[in-house]
């Protein structure tokens, strides 16, 4: 007799619960989904000890007939699928049929519900897989779920489980990202009777956004718009018929991308705040995670995150769901292109808008979830989700594959330096020499736009004599430079109140656009040395410097090998002085060092280019006059991102006409 048998289907939801139920948040994302899925305008969640007492999910939506709801708890039992060619266009959040079956078999399960087709509604009770009741009852339409004692019976997983905190903490945040890709629906989160979300319908995601997190934290995202893309023709394909074979079909619908990403300067040290959403789900996505952080390089320090909330829509046949059984994974048919248009669209945004930061928010600040003072407060929103933070590290996909070319548009054109450009005299970071004069005062007329000739009667600003924030770097080219601070930080006067520039990075930015520019031309200005700088490798730097030899050599760097483990430098970019050569020259071995592991080549060249800038600029506590000033100014507002510098440090900080009213009781 054999050996095999066939599982019975207690046992076979049993171990589909193993995957589909990790933890309560689970539970909620799935009966969410079905709600969503069952067209219900409002839902309603609540919890007890953090969703282990229990979770009940209570929709408006289409309710189901009694033999369905029967029906549901049996494996693979599905409205949402017919057959095997439905798999390639999901257009549902559901299409599995596991998700009842395997809650049902860990929990004490109630079902009830009402189809409008229906006069009575269903009452079924199931305890760890079994049906122990079903009843008809009178029901308004729609379903409503109620999970008790969630994993009683699988003790194993009841282990694993966190605090009750915890576990509402997911539960808070999956609830309140639903709520933001679903501003048309009303979202309530119940917790042992206290309410930590409740949203009503709005008209746009931004107004959810405000309902959610507040008007502060709305001011520190910038909105992407509408991005849309389609996919360009295959070469050898009939017109009209895009990147396709000839027996598939062409996308109906291009990629369109919307959403909120947040200022360079809004830095957080994980990646709980990021969430994609592909068609309406929430998912994790390391091409799409890749495609963020390449938007962002540059713009932000390496181990930081920026705050993300992205929406992508395609055509259903273009992603593939049914990747990972709590279908949190998707893979894209076209997934370079789809990596290109979302790191693109992003960075396009992020260099349009050049947001400033302003003196309410420093560097390295984090968007708190907290809402401004008199806006409503939620702090579920605050929770993160980790569920999808559980996130693969060093693990981004070979970037390579995925990266192009990177161009930066429009980039500061003139290939020489400016005509200042001075030898650096102290390491970039050097501290700030506080035997300077603190201010110098240049002199010349004061700036322009006098408040005082909007003052009303009573010697107050009528409010609409205050100018709107100007948050924008584009207003740089404006700036009237006033003096410096310990020789450090430039103070000019805008349009829109006061600017303080760091004049280090301002400078790097400058140059780094430059070189970037000057590589992508072939034509990096090198000066030839008088003498051959000799400098001695360990053996791993060997190791890198043959890998990156040709990356240096374009960056501006003439070198070879000089016998064992000693390399001759005979040429260097002629922004470098010679005393600084051997040092950046380790720098970017390192560089080598760590990005080689990981990123992509495109990521290694910008960070020559960078180390490169940031060794070239003017340095802090140097003295700098008027028109060295005003020219930096001009400068930096020809660059594509002003905001912050190639190593992610912010550049200009704005205090506005109104700030500076605040601060003085004048309004
Ligand atoms: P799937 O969502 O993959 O179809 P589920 O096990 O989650 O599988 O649900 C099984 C079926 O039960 C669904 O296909 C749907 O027809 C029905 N269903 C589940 N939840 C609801 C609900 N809230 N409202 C209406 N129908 C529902
Ligand atoms: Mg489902």
């Amino acid at each position: 007799m054999g050996r095999i048998r066939i599982l019975p289907d207690q046992v076979a939801n049993k171990i589909a619960a193993g995957e589909v139920v990790e933890r309560p948040a689970s539970v909620v994302k799935e009966l969410l989904e079905n709600s969503l899925d069952a067209g219900a305008r409002d839902l309603r969640i609540e919890v007890e000890s953090g969703g282990r007492r229990l979770i009940r999910i209570t929709d408006d939506g289409s309710g189901m007939l009694r033999d369905d709801a029967l029906l549901a708890f049996e494996r693979h039992a599905t409205s949402k699928l017919r057959d095997v060619k439905d798999l390639l266009s999901i257009s549902t959040l559901g299409f599995r049929g596991e998700a009842l079956p395997s809650i049902a078999s860990v929990s004490r399960l109630m079902l009830e519900t009402r189809s409008a087709e229906e006069t009575t509604g269903t009452r079924i009770e199931i305890a760890g897989g079994k049906m122990l009741r079903c009843e008809e009852a009178a029901l308004g339409g729609g379903t409503s779920i109620t999970v008790r004692d969630l994993f009683y019976n699988v003790p194993a997983r009841k282990k694993f489980l966190r605090t009750e905190q915890t576990e509402l903490a997911h539960i808070a945040s999956l609830a309140t990202h639903y709520s933001l890709a679903h501003p048309d629906k009303t979202f309530r989160l119940i917790s042992n009777s206290s309410e930590l979300l409740d949203v009503t319908p709005v008209a746009s995601t931004r107004e959810r956004v405000y309902q959610v997190f507040g008007s502060q934290v709305l001011d520190e995202l910038v909105d992407l718009g509408q991005r849309e893309k389609e996919l360009p023709a295959a070469p050898n394909a009939a017109p009209g018929r895009g990147a396709f074979a000839e027996e598939e079909e062409a996308p109906t619908q291009p990629f369109r991308l919307t959403g909120f990403i947040s200022r360079p300067q809004v830095q957080k040290s994980n990646r709980n705040s990021i969430y994609f959403f592909v068609n309406g789900r929430l998912i994790r996505d390391r091409l799409l995670l890749h495609a963020l952080s390449a938007s962002y390089h540059n713009l932000m320090p390496s181990a930081s995150y920026p705050f993300a909330l992205l929406f992508l829509e395609c055509d259903a046949r273009e992603v593939d769901v049914n990747v990972h059984p709590s279908k949190t994974e998707v893979r894209f048919r076209h997934g370079s292109f789809v990596h290109d248009f979302v790191r693109d669209g992003i960075r396009e945004r992020l260099i349009e808008s050049r947001p400033a930061p302003s003196f309410s928010m420093g560097h390295g600040r984090e968007i708190s979830g907290r809402p401004a003072p008199g806006s409503e407060p939620q702090p579920g929103a605050a929770l993160p989700y980790s569920e999808f933070s559980g996130m693969i590290e060093n693990e981004m996909p070979a970037a390579e594959s995925l990266i192009a070319e990177q161009t930066l548009a429009g980039a500061a054109d003139s290939g020489a330096l400016p005509a200042f450009t001075l030898r650096p005299t102290a390491p970039p970071d050097a501290r700030f020499d506080f035997s300077a004069p603190p201010i110098e005062v240049m002199p010349g007329p004061p700036p322009s736009g006098k408040l005082s000739r909007r003052l009303d009667r009573h010697g107050e600003f009528p409010a609409d004599a205050i100018p709107a924030p100007e948050m924008s770097l584009s207003v740089l080219s404006d700036l009237r430079p006033l003096g410096q601070i310990h020789e450090s930080f430039i103070i000019a006067a805008g349009r829109d109140g006061l600017w303080i520039i760091d004049q280090h990075v301002a400078h790097e930015r400058i140059l780094f656009e430059q070189v970037i520019k000057q590589r992508a031309a072939g034509r990096v200005e090198m000066q030839r040395l008088l003498m051959p700088l000799i400098v001695q490798l360990t053996p791993e730097q060997q190791i890198d410097y043959a890998r990156i030899a040709d990356e240096l050599h374009a960056s501006g760097f003439e070198t070879e090998p000089f016998g064992n483990r000693t390399i001759a430098i005979k040429a260097a970019p002629a922004a470098i002085g010679p005393a600084d050569l051997e040092k950046i020259l380790f720098e970017i071995l390192e560089i080598a060092e760590s990005e080689l592991r990981g990123a992509s080549l495109d990521d290694l060249r910008r960070d020559i280019c960078a180390s490169i800038a940031c060794r070239a600029a003017i340095k802090i506590n140097m003295r700098l006059d008027a028109a060295k000033m005003d020219w930096l100014l001009k400068a930096l507002a020809a660059t594509d991102c002003p905001m912050s510098c190639p190593h992610g440090r912010p550049i200009a900080m704005h205090y506005s006409t109104r700030e500076i009213l605040k601060a003085f009781h004048r309004i």
